[in-house]
């Protein structure tokens, strides 16, 4: 944990005020879910907790801004942005979110970040933050549309690897379904771990 986040005492605090002033009621509230979400499996997978949390907090704290301020922001700061992000420019308020994490809520550890960076895609190589974010994104209290959700849910807690392909599979699955556009990193990152797993 960087020095600045332990001196700094009441983070958690600091950070939950911040975006429940940022976002939406909805959003802010689900914000609370995904870090809680992600502190429990902190706990369970032996990762830190107050790494998990803070993440969870501020993982979509780029969600107010719009497309037009999603795309200025990632310009202005040199973060190259695929077709797909052009195409649907909400995809890149996780490069945004870590843009600011680092720069308006001045956490710099790069765990946080980069877990922040890649919370809607996930990537190759996931650490093991990167991947109780992504999951803890899609299982927290709050959600209730997905498909198979109380055994994702169920599953979190048993096998990390395979709940994170399992939430791949299922998200690709709906993406084909429904005819939308699939970012050629989700495609990479399903490929990836179905190699891995030899599934
Ligand atoms: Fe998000
Ligand atoms: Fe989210």
């Amino acid at each position: 944990m960087s020095d600045k986040i332990k001196k700094d005492q009441p983070t958690r605090i600091r950070l939950a005020k911040a975006i429940e002033k940022e976002l939406n009621y909805k959003r802010f509230l689900h914000s609370l879910g995904v870090a809680e979400t992600a502190a429990a499996l902190a706990m369970r997978y032996d990762a830190d907790v107050e790494k998990a949390e803070i993440a969870g907090i501020l993982h979509d704290c780029a969600k107010y801004m719009d497309e037009k301020e999603l795309i200025g922001i990632c310009k202005k700061r040199g973060v190259a942005i695929s077709d797909a992000e052009y195409d649907n420019p909400s995809l890149l308020h996780a490069k945004a979110g870590a843009i600011l994490a680092q720069e308006k809520y001045d956490i710099d550890d790069p765990e946080i970040l980069e877990a922040i960076r890649n919370h809607t895609t996930g990537k190759p190589e996931m650490s093991l933050l990167d991947k109780i974010i992504y999951i803890a994104d899609y299982i927290e209290p709050g959600r209730d549309q997905a498909p198979n959700l109380s055994i994702v849910r169920s599953m979190a807690f048993e096998d990390i690897d395979r709940t994170l392909f399992k939430i791949l599979e299922d998200i690709l699955l709906y993406l084909q379904a429904t005819g939308a556009r699939i970012d050629p990193m989700t495609g990479k990152t399903y490929q990836y771990y179905r190699e891995e797993l030899d599934a």
